[in-house]
């Protein structure tokens, strides 16, 4: 199912553990919209695909990855999020688009460190979406599971 003109459902559902995890018809709608508002035009602006490490998150998947309760992964008929990265680019240069040009409408965005040292391979933009009062926060991640987060202002 295409959720916008360049992003499938599909592409939120996949997960290494290989269970089912299909999302309830009523977040369709807010997937859709993250698609449009934020990940579209992310995609126009690096002008090349984004590929999403983690969407969509039933209770027993985000249980697996050892999400928190609380993660917009979960989703509901107002919020959601994407893990992205964009192969050939640095993070950091997605992330200071996102926090210092892109004036996207984001929840939250952190740049996560993954927890494989010596490796960028689960190195992730973590973007959150709700459909109102987005706060548009910003923050740099654990880096390999250690350290804290540290807030990093949002300037445009
Ligand atoms: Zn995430």
């Amino acid at each position: 199912m295409k959720l916008s003109e360049h992003f499938e459902l599909s592409e939120f559902t996949r997960n290494s553990h290989g269970i089912p995890n299909e999302p309830p018809a009523e977040v369709i709608p807010v997937l859709r919209e993250f698609c449009e508002r934020i990940l579209e035009p992310l995609r126009a602006h690096v002008n090349r695909p984004v590929a999403i490490t983690s969407g969509y998150r039933s209770d027993e998947l985000n249980r697996l990855v050892g999400g928190t309760a609380d993660s917009y992964h979960r989703a509901t008929p107002n919020r959601c999020a994407a893990d992205v990265r964009v192969p050939g680019l640095p993070l950091e240069e997605v992330f200071d688009w996102l926090c210092h040009e892109s004036g996207l409408e984001f929840d939250k965005v952190i740049l996560e460190r993954g927890k494989r040292p010596n490796t960028e391979i689960d190195d992730c933009i973590h973007i959150q979406y709700r459909s109102e009062n987005p706060r548009r926060l910003a923050y740099l991640g654990l880096t390999h599971g250690q350290g804290a987060y540290t807030p990093v202002e949002v300037t445009a």
